[in-house]
């Protein structure tokens, strides 16, 4: 595991420096979905410090039994707005904020604990029926809707391309979130911050790094396959 590490963070601080950026501002989200509270532990002693989860039940157990670790959460994967509650005690940035009754839900659950909850906008950008996201074009009503929940933060957007055995395939879609975020950025919408892009994955995270990328989601290169 501390081998796996060091090669996905000198992978990072090479991708960064080829696109003449610092590699301190690209931050690693070891996706641990599907992994056991164990790997999570070793990928700690490792020198990690964030972590990704899909489900809201398997991250509970985890962050319970990693209580008091120092671990940081992030959601990243499709979430329901019956669970929105769970949502805002766990994490501390939820990557996949996708309607306005989503936004709204997490904005009232976020209320009742005196929170005010960090999210990201899920941008479909390939358009591609079986992913989840908003669509390029609803993207500015999401974000100016979500500007106006007091207890929501916008810090930026994430996508997931489709995947290409050849990186270079999805770096059009990183660049055009990367665009995205700099048109909503030129609207200057009052609470809107979009300092984060988060996109890039095992297969592509240096493709999405010379395009911008602050936060790369990095599984299987760091955990293994998943069954
Ligand atoms: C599982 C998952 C990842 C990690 O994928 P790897 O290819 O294992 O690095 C990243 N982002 C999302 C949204 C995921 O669901």
């Amino acid at each position: 595991m501390k081998d796996r590490i060091a090669e996905i963070q000198n992978r990072i601080a090479a991708a960064a420096e080829q696109a003449g950026r610092s590699p301190d501002d690209i931050r690693l989200v070891a996706v641990s979905k599907t992994k056991p509270v164990a790997s999570v532990q070793k990928a700690l002693t490792g020198g990690l410090n964030l972590f990704g989860e899909n489900y809201i039940q398997e991250a509970r157990e985890k962050v319970d039994a990693l209580s008091g670790s120092g671990a940081q959460w992030h959601f990243i994967g499709h979430l329901q707005s019956n669970k929105a509650k769970y949502a805002v005690k766990l994490f501390d940035l939820i990557h996949s904020v996708d309607s306005p009754k989503l936004a709204r839900e997490l904005n009232k659950q976020a209320a009742k604990i005196d929170k005010v909850q960090p999210v990201l906008v899920q941008v479909n950008i390939s358009a591609e029926a079986t992913k989840s996201g908003t669509s390029s074009e609803e993207t500015v009503d999401l974000v100016t809707a979500i500007s106006d929940l007091p207890n929501l933060s916008l810090q930026g957007l994430m996508t997931m391309p489709p995947f290409f055995d050849d990186p270079d395939r999805a770096r059009p879609y990183f660049q055009e979130l990367r665009q995205l975020r700099d048109h909503i950025r030129s609207l200057t919408i009052p609470g809107v911050a979009m300092h984060e892009l988060s996109m890039g994955m095992t297969g592509d995270f240096e493709a999405a790094i010379a395009e911008g990328a602050t936060l790369v989601r990095i599984g299987t290169a760091i955990f293994g396959e998943r069954s």
